[in-house]
């Protein structure tokens, strides 16, 4: 059975969070920056501006503090049998880029063939969202959510792909517009046996 390299496991504890800023002197931070822009960060409109940042990042990277593994922990052996792959389509990305802090955003297709024993539907999407709120590459973060699942769920095999707009390519820099990037990792039976990449491929196509 596959076992996750050491390297990724040291990888994902490394983005737990154990920061020791406070929230003030993060919201100092953002004034610091409206400053620099150009603008009065006392002026009005402005006043509550660092707090709601705070608050909006907060959301953002609320991956730092999750544990994708203990979403996966609990899962259902009484599916009268069932062995073929599960494929979840569209799941929604809404991520940030670790170069620029940029949103990338998009969507992501998961399957993965259980051994013996399958896992609550909406766990699946919640491992993609973990992932997604950290600032990632998207080459990363499909990996990530592969091993992941191939890991915690014991799977037969796991394929990952991701489409997505990198607003650091859309909105600078290089400004592609209609640019979408598409990454794909397979594991296991998906990787080894083209014929389970190709039903997997007609499963996501539209
Ligand atoms: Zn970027």
């Amino acid at each position: 059975m596959y076992k996750i390299p050491m390297k990724i496991v040291k990888d994902i504890q490394k983005q737990q969070s154990t920061s020791k800023i406070s929230d003030k002197e993060a919201e100092e931070a953002i004034k610091t920056i409206l400053e620099w822009m150009g603008e009065d960060p006392n002026r009005e409109g402005l006043l509550e501006t660092p707090k709601r940042v705070i608050k909006a990042f907060k959301e953002y990277f609320k991956g730092y503090s999750q544990d994708p593994n203990l979403v996966l922990e609990k899962t259902f052996g009484d599916v009268e049998g069932y062995s073929d792959m599960v494929v979840q389509k569209n799941i929604s990305i809404q991520s940030h880029c670790e170069h620029h802090m940029a949103p990338i955003i998009g969507k992501a297709h998961v399957a993965y063939i259980p051994n013996q024993r399958v896992v609550g539907l909406s766990k699946i999407a919640r491992v993609v969202e973990i992932f997604s709120k950290r600032l990632q590459t998207q080459e990363r973060l499909t990996v990530q959510i592969a091993k992941t699942l191939m890991e915690s769920l014991d799977a037969k095999g796991v394929a990952v792909t991701i489409d997505s707009t990198h607003h650091c390519m859309t909105m600078r820099g290089i400004k592609k517009e209609q640019a979408t990037t598409v990454t794909n990792f397979y594991l296991g039976q998906f990787k080894d046996d083209l014929s389970y990449q190709n039903r997997y491929l007609r499963f996501i196509a539209k």
